[in-house]
């Protein structure tokens, strides 16, 4: 059977097989501790959910303007105006159908066959995929764990040639667990200036920011900075939605008008009722509720990274942003844990499931083999049980 090439070359995600037999192991009964979630554990809140229950009672079950309504358009820019100091117009956003669609769409709005994108590791595993359906390279850029895995304005420099099109910024970051601090995006823009470059700045864990790190939009730091970047957001992570599907990109109007032509024949507008629920969260009651949870991601994690620093032969930063640590547990390779040879992170994933019954994502996927991901979007309890079985585990 003929399958395109462009199909082909996407792989099934790596992290897929460790989820697969987690879940096969839950269903024969055995009692395994999940870190693999991308998820917030919480619910959506109910003044969000009262919202698209209210919008369906109203009627709004039909299609609306593929870009999205222009009240939610507005809504986002109301946000990035008060929350990010950002000045988009509405039609300088579109609501997309999820994060992930927004970055799909956005290198499929830019990028062209011959165009070299700069994507730092750690990189959430969508990245490279997007940019190889868009027809261009990852120029994929190997981080220092002595410099918290982000790149550094001379990588940077080094990196850029005359197919640069686009770089990628996820801050605070996924798998990483870190976030840039202003200082360190306004010399990345600094390098920038001159060029014609793209930022993708994925800001979708903005929200979930701890101790006394700072986010800033990329876009603010500059209006050199805001004239080249796409800021891409979204609802799934901040506000509980991510079964909703949506996501958002602003910047400059060309390229919002091009994503809206892609969007119109790809999927036209997100769900109908989602947006006037969206339209909810971005209101007032918004803060309290995402207050609650980042203060329990932060109890959560700190915990989390305390416990794994104290396991023999594994590192790991404080996380300062989204609910992710991502140790390096590389001191363990090479040995032979009951038989079983730890080759990389794979091995390790693999192995610390079978054996010790905990599932967290090997570090390969995500360009970084040293490392592997615990999500500490799961209860305080789960996360002390894990790790007592993974320093068990590692203790043999
Ligand atoms: N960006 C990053 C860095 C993410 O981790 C995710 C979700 N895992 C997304 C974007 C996309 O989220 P969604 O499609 O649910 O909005």
């Amino acid at each position: 059977m003929k399958i395109s090439k462009r199909a082909q070359a996407v792989p099934p995600s790596a992290t897929i097989a460790v989820t697969v037999r987690a879940q096969q192991l839950k269903a024969q009964g055995v009692d395994v501790v999940g870190f693999g979630a991308g998820e917030p554990d919480f619910d959506t809140p109910d003044y969000i959910k009262d919202a698209a229950v209210g919008a369906l009672k109203a009627g709004e079950t039909k299609y609306t303007a593929a870009a999205g309504i222009v009240e939610l358009r507005a809504a986002i820019a109301t946000k990035l105006q008060k929350e990010n100091g950002l000045k988009y117009a509405p039609d300088q956003v579109i609501v997309n159908i999820g994060g992930k669609h927004s970055i799909y769409e956005a290198m499929q709005a830019v990028l062209d066959p011959g165009d070299e994108v700069i994507l730092p590791t750690p990189y959430w595993v969508t990245y490279p995929e997007a940019i190889k359906l868009a027809g261009a390279t990852a120029k994929i850029i190997q981080t220092d764990k002595n410099n918290d895995y982000k790149i550094t304005p001379q990588q940077l420099r080094e990196a850029i040639t005359k197919k640069t099109a686009m770089l990628v910024i996820n801050s605070p970051n996924n798998p990483g667990g870190f976030t840039y601090t202003p200082q360190e995006l306004k010399a990345i823009a600094k390098v920038l200036e001159g060029t014609k470059v793209y930022v993708l700045s994925d800001e979708i864990y903005e929200k979930l920011i701890y101790g006394d790190t700072k986010f800033v939009s990329f876009a603010r730091l500059s209006e050199d900075a805001y004239n080249r970047t796409l800021t891409l957001n979204g609802f799934s992570k901040a506000f509980s939605m991510t079964g909703w599907r949506l996501g958002y990109t602003a910047g400059p109007l060309e390229v919002i008008k091009a994503m809206g032509r892609l969007q119109s024949h790809m999927t036209s507008n997100p769900v109908t009722f989602g947006q006037y629920a969206a339209i909810a969260a971005l209101g007032d009651p918004a803060e309290e509720a995402i207050e609650n949870m980042r203060i329990e991601f932060e109890r959560r994690g700190k915990y989390m990274a305390e416990r794994l620093n104290s396991i023999e032969g594994i590192i790991c930063s404080q996380p300062t942003g989204a609910f992710y640590c991502f140790p390096d547990v590389s001191s363990h390779y090479d040995r032979n844990i009951n038989g079983a040879k730890i080759g990389g992170s794979m091995d390790f994933a693999e192995a610390l499931l079978e054996q010790a019954n905990v599932a967290l994502v090997p570090g390969l996927p995500f360009g970084c083999d040293n490392n592997v991901r615990l999500s500490f979007a799961c209860s305080l309890e789960q996360i002390t049980k894990g790790l007592d079985r993974i320093e068990k585990w590692l203790s043999q």
